[in-house]
C-alpha cells in the first residue's frame, strides 16, 4: 500500500489535488489556443478519454481573449499556461481555473502582486513550473542544469508567493531524463507541503516517453511522491491519458481494466495478438476493477488464468470462457470473443 505524501490540498475547477485526492491526470492542447474550434476538438477528445484536466498555451493576446469563449464550453477545467508575460496572465486569471506561470521571471514583485491578487479573489491555484532546460542564469551558472538548481528556482518562486500570502501552489519540477527529475522531486518534497505535478518534459515519442514515465513517476509514486500528472509525449493526446491512467493502475492508484494477456509459447493455438487488442478496444473505457486475461491455449490457460475475473482460453477452433478459475463456457472460434465480451459486460 502506497503512503502518500500528506500535501496541502488545493483546487482547479472542480478538480481538487493534493491531500486525500485521488491523483488526477492533465494533458495539453497542441492547437493554437485561438483557435477556438480546434482547440475544443482537442479538449473534448481528451474529456471523452478520461482526462481530469486540460492546459493551454497564452503566447499572446489573442489567445487569451480565446479563453472566455474555451472556458464557456469546455468539460474540463482549463490552466492557461504562461511564459514571461505578466499583462496575458493576468488577462487568463479572470477567465481559467488555474495558471501555469513562474513569478520570478514576469518583472518584479509589483506584476506578481497583481497576479496574485485575482488569483486570490477568483480562489485559483498557480503552478509553478520549474524546467532544467530553462533555469534562471545565476541558477544554472552556479549549479548546472541540476535538480539543485532546479529546487533552489522552485524555492524561490514559491517565495515570492509566499510573501504576498499565497500558499494556492502547485509545483513541477521537470527534466527530459529519469534520474535528474526523480532528483529533484524527492529533493523538494520535504521542504514544501504544496501538491506536486509530475512530469518528464521533451519525453520524446510514445514508445520512449511511456518508459521514461513510467520510470520516474513509479519510482516517485510508490515513494508517496506526486498528485497529478502529465505525460508528455510527442504527437499524441488521448495517448497521454491512457498511459497516465495506465500508470496509475498498474501501482494500484486508479481503479480500471487490467489485461493479461499470456507471454505465448510453442502450445499456442491461435493467433493470439489480434484478439487481445480486440478486446483492449472493448473494454478501455471500462473504469471499474477487473482483471481479464487473454490466453493462448487451453490446457495450461486454466491454472494460468485463475487469479483473473474473466479468461478467454483460445484453442484451435474453439475456446473456453473462464469465471475467476471455473470454466463456464465452452465456444466454437467465430463465437467465442464476442460472448466473452457480454459475459464482460454482465460483471
Ligand atoms: S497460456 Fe498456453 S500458449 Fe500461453 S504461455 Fe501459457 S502455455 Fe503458452
Amino acid at each position: 500500500m502506497i503512503k502518500r505524501y500528506p500535501t496541502r490540498k488545493i483546487k482547479v475547477g472542480n478538480v481538487e489535488i493534493g491531500g486525500d485526492a485521488p491523483i488526477s491526470v492533465q494533458s495539453m492542447t497542441f492547437s493554437k489556443t485561438k483557435d477556438i474550434k480546434e482547440t475544443l476538438n482537442q479538449i473534448n477528445r481528451l474529456y471523452f478519454v478520461g482526462a481530469d484536466i486540460v492546459r493551454v498555451a497564452v503566447l499572446d493576446k489573442e489567445d487569451a481573449l480565446a479563453l472566455k469563449e474555451i472556458k464557456k464550453s469546455s468539460p474540463l477545467p482549463i490552466i492557461a499556461d504562461i511564459h514571461f508575460n505578466y499583462k496575458l496572465g493576468l488577462k487568463a486569471a479572470e477567465v481559467v481555473d488555474g495558471l501555469r506561470i513562474n513569478p520570478g521571471n514576469i518583472g518584479g514583485k509589483e506584476r506578481v502582486k497583481e497576479i496574485v491578487k485575482v488569483c486570490k479573489e477568483r480562489k485559483i491555484p498557480i503552478r509553478i513550473g520549474v524546467n532544467a532546460g530553462s533555469l534562471e542564469k545565476r541558477l544554472e551558472n552556479r549549479y548546472g542544469q541540476t535538480p539543485k538548481a532546479m529546487v533552489e528556482s522552485a524555492l524561490w518562486h514559491i517565495k515570492l508567493l509566499e510573501d504576498l500570502d499565497f500558499f494556492d501552489i502547485k509545483v513541477s519540477l521537470k527534466a527530459s531524463d529519469v534520474i535528474r527529475t526523480i532528483e529533484a522531486y524527492r529533493m523538494l518534497r520535504p521542504l514544501v507541503d504544496y501538491p506536486f505535478h509530475l512530469g518528464v518534459t521533451e519525453a520524446g515519442t510514445k514508445f520512449h516517453a511511456t518508459i521514461k514515465s513510467a520510470a520516474a513517476f513509479g519510482a516517485l509514486l510508490l515513494d508517496g511522491i506526486g498528485d497529478t500528472l502529465r505525460v508528455s509525449i510527442t504527437g499524441e493526446l488521448e495517448e497521454e491519458i491512457r498511459v497516465g491512467e495506465a500508470i496509475l493502475k498498474n501501482l494500484g492508484l486508479r481503479e480500471g481494466v487490467d489485461i493479461i494477456s499470456c507471454p505465448t509459447c510453442g502450445r499456442i493455438e491461435v493467433d493470439l495478438l489480434p484478439i487481445v487488442k480486440k478486446v483492449e478496444k472493448a473494454v478501455k473505457n471500462i473504469k471499474k476493477p477487473l482483471k481479464l486475461a487473454v490466453m493462448g491455449c487451453v490446457v495450461n490457460a486454466i491454472g494460468e488464468a485463475k487469479e483473473a475475473d474473466l479468461a478467454i482460453a483460445c484453442g484451435r477452433g474453439y475456446g473456453l470462457i473462464i469465471k475467476k478459475g471455473e470454466i463456464i463456457g465452452k465456444y466454437k472460434e467465430e463465437e467465442l470473443l464476442d460472448k466473452f465480451l457480454e459475459e464482460v459486460k454482465t460483471i
